[in-house]
């Protein structure tokens, strides 16, 4: 293998390739992908934990349990004083940053997030990233005085015509519009794709993770397609595991100064797919702190979500040869 890390990356008429690669060529992708992770961030993996505010959601994208026509799904905010008091009571030590996450809730944003968002910033030193969905210039820049740092709007598909198919939030053109806007108001931004959507051919998930490398992004990242059993996409299949890692690994060769998640919807493929994620070049992994009565009814996919722990952390970070970041990811974009 070669020594430098950015001339492993394939050029882009040959991902198409890459994404079903077996064998060596396989391994030898996976190996790149963690050379340049290393590279950039040496060993250390930033370990983030997630809140998952609100199920509620405006919106009614085909390939997610809380579109807003489910009607079967209960749904649930957490209030300010109870996450508050989950946080007083102690996270686990190796979580450097915090991400609040809901559906397209407008309303939780002002009574809770907010409110979450200005407590974080007083009492703990924990780098604030958020996944809300769209929200007006003025909420959002609201949300940045009072201290959060990154935004995650996905993509999910690059294709326009996809993005209308698949009933995504807005308009594909209008997606795009709100993430350079988070980009030019100072928000470091991360987006990211679907891979195996339903309709979604090779060349489509191409594009997309090309278009993925050319938006000016802090982190990316790419999730299989897991059909959710209360969504029209109800029975379709889910890619190998393997064209995701091998995806991902991609990412990193091209954009080896991102962040990118190891994502647990991975584990619903293959027992160690998760951890191949670390081993292919992610550097960010989630601990999951939602309540576990909320947690069943954030219904992302499916009601059987693999949950990331403290402890699986420490496991699969142990077996990657691997280590918690000491640094929070907003210490790392603003030094
Ligand atoms: S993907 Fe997000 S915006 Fe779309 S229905 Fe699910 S929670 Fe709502």
């Amino acid at each position: 293998m070669t020594t430098s890390a950015s001339a492993c990356l394939p050029e882009y008429h040959e991902w198409e390739d890459y994404l079903g690669a077996k064998d060596d060529k396989s391994i030898y992708l996976r190996k790149c992908g963690a050379e340049a992770r290393n590279l950039h961030f040496g060993k250390r993996v930033f370990v983030r934990g997630v809140i998952e505010l609100s199920n509620y959601c405006r919106e009614n994208c085909s390939y997610c349990g809380m579109r807003r026509d489910n009607r079967t799904l209960s749904r649930f905010r957490l209030q300010r004083d109870r996450i508050v008091q989950m946080i007083e009571c102690g996270l686990p030590p190796s979580i450097t940053d915090l991400n609040l996450q809901t559906g397209e809730d407008p309303r939780v944003i002002e009574e809770v997030v907010l409110p979450v968002v200005q407590y974080l910033r007083t009492h703990t030193t924990l780098g604030i990233s958020l996944c809300l969905g769209t929200l007006d210039s003025s909420v959002l820049n609201s949300l940045r005085s009072a201290g959060a740092f990154y935004y995650i709007l996905k993509l999910e598909t690059g294709d326009e015509d996809h993005y209308a198919d698949m009933s995504a939030p807005g308009t594909y053109k209008e997606r795009m519009g709100a993430i350079y806007s988070l980009v030019s108001s100072g928000w470091k931004v991360s987006s990211g794709m679907i891979l195996g959507l339903p309709r979604q051919t090779s060349k489509m998930a191409v594009e997309t993770l090309r278009l993925l490398t050319q938006l000016p992004l802090s982190g990316v990242s790419v999730s299989p397609f897991i059909s959710g059993d209360e969504t029209p996409f109800a029975g379709k299949s889910s890619p190998e595991a393997s064209s995701v890692i091998h995806a991902l690994a991609l990412l990193r060769l091209a954009n080896p100064q991102r962040i990118i998640p190891a994502v647990s919807a991975l584990s619903l493929l293959g027992n160690d797919a998760y951890g191949e994620a670390l081993e292919a070049g992610a550097n960010l992994v989630t601990i999951n702190l939602t309540p576990a009565k909320e947690r069943d009814n954030y219904l992302l996919y499916k009601r059987k979500r693999f949950i990331v722990d403290d402890k699986k952390v420490r496991d699969v970070l142990h077996k990657a040869d691997l280590e918690p970041s000491q640094t929070s990811m907003a210490e790392h974009f603003h030094p």
